[in-house]
């Protein structure tokens, strides 16, 4: 039996399956997929946290301040080259553009836009989905002060394909850097253009290069620790796009981790339903089972607590069929907050359909709407199943999926 059974790994579940293993716990963690990492642009979204505390049900009222700095701090642990400032970072997007985040990368975090100084955007040959020429004027907008270029660059490693016309996405640069002769490459290119921009280095100092996708490891673990040359030139990468490297890379650091610390793992496997038989020792309000399917088998795993991180909508935790009355989450069949209109017409409005998912008690136990009665009391909701947040126009994804994660590790 499971002192802890976590169900999906996305960013909720890792956090919650290496926390709860952290504190000597025994944990599975089962999952049918990557979840919403596959997105994750390297960047942790807090929010307004102080603002978001008074709306009402918001997750973050379940939690008090302590619990949010916490998750910060155990992000922090785990990935040492991630910062957290007082005053708001800013990092590139994909389009050259600024956007705000509140946890990231030091490799991220952009000089301050009132000095000057110089960048050179370093594109690989044949990288799909990235416009220079579009990128180039949207870090001149927002860099008026600064002097901005492009350089191309040609990757050996990479000559057949784009010989061949096929396109390279953001992962498959990612992973030549992260070789020895990627970085050995990347080093090479930042030296020649360290000589060519000498005159504005002597001048101003600041010439920073910028690369479209994850440079460095900084995910680094005992199994995934990878080669780091010296770059004689400062470099800032710009947050990821889709297919993102950082959510790819961080996806396969959290497993290490959690299996480092002793962690089982079911990957593949999908959880279907719970076995509700009362027994004995049971309330009913106690679940005991899960059951799920893994490989065209069907198993019952028992656990003395449960946390469900299967994600919302888009994770695949709530499933929704062709008329409304048909949505339910999809292995406890726990009661769902509904609002009466889903959508909103104007497009960049919040949406309600958003706000979808489980309540719960301050303990984060599902309850039921209708009765405010606790559903089950050894199961624990986390991250986009909860009801009543929205990652879109709150930008508080990653930090309400670490602070629930994480204090749900901490109940087990
Ligand atoms: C496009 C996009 C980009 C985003 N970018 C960022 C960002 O840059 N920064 C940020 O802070 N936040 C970002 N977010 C928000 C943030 O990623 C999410 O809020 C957060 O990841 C939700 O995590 P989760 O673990 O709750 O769910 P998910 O990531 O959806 O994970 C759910 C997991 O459960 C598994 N699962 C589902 N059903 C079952 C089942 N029955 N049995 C077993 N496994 C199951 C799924 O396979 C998946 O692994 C983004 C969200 C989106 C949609």
């Amino acid at each position: 039996m499971w002192d802890a059974v976590v169900v999906g790994g996305g960013l909720a579940g890792w956090i919650a399956g290496i926390r709860a293993a952290q504190r000597g716990k025994k944990v599975l963690l089962v999952t049918e997929g990557v979840g919403t990492l596959f997105y994750f642009s390297g960047i942790f979204d807090y929010g307004d946290v102080e603002c978001l505390r008074h709306f009402p049900k918001h997750p973050y009222t379940l939690f008090d301040a302590q619990a949010i700095v916490q998750g910060q701090h155990f992000v922090q642990e785990i990935c040492p080259d991630y910062v957290l400032n007082d005053t708001p970072q800013f990092a590139f997007t994909v389009l050259g553009t600024v956007r705000q985040g509140d946890l990231m990368p030091r490799s991220m975090a952009l000089p301050d836009q009132q000095e000057q100084g110089e960048f050179v955007l370093l594109v690989p040959e044949g990288l799909k989905d990235f416009f220079p020429e579009i990128v180039v004027d949207n870090m001149a907008r927002e860099f008026p002060g600064w002097q901005v270029s492009v350089k191309r660059m040609q990757v050996d490693a990479l000559a057949e394909w784009t010989r061949l016309g096929k396109n390279v996405s953001s992962v498959d640069c990612a992973n030549i850097w992260r070789s020895e002769e990627g970085q050995r490459a990347l080093a090479h290119e930042i030296e020649e253009i360290k000589r060519q921009y000498s005159e504005a280095v002597r001048l101003q100092g600041k010439v920073f290069v910028v690369l479209p996708s994850l440079v460095r490891e900084y995910f680094d673990s005992s199994r995934t620790k990878s080669f780091r040359a010296e770059f004689s030139l400062p470099v800032l990468e710009m947050s990821s796009f889709v297919p993102s490297p950082h959510g790819r890379y961080f996806a396969e650091y959290l497993k290490h981790i959690f299996t480092d610390l002793g962690g089982e793992l079911m990957i593949g496997a999908r959880a279907v339903s719970i076995n509700e038989e009362p027994t004995s020792e049971s309330q009913a309000k106690v679940c005991q089972e899960l059951i799920v399917n893994s490989m065209g088998k069907s198993l019952r795993l028992k656990g003395k607590n449960f946390i469900l991180a299967t994600g919302g909508l888009l994770g695949g935790g709530i499933k929704v069929g062709m008329a409304r009355q048909s949505i339910c989450e999809g292995v406890f069949d726990l009661p769902l907050f509904v609002p009466k209109e889903w959508s909103e017409p104007q497009f960049f409005a919040p949406q309600p359909f958003a706000l979808i998912g489980v309540e719960t008690d301050q303990f984060m136990r599902p309850l039921d709407p209708a009765s405010g009665q606790v559903v089950w009391d050894n199961v624990y909701v986390v991250g986009r199943m909860l009801a009543h947040w929205d990652p879109w126009t709150q930008r508080c994804g990653g930090g309400v999926s670490v602070t629930s994660g994480y204090a749900a590790a901490e109940l087990v």
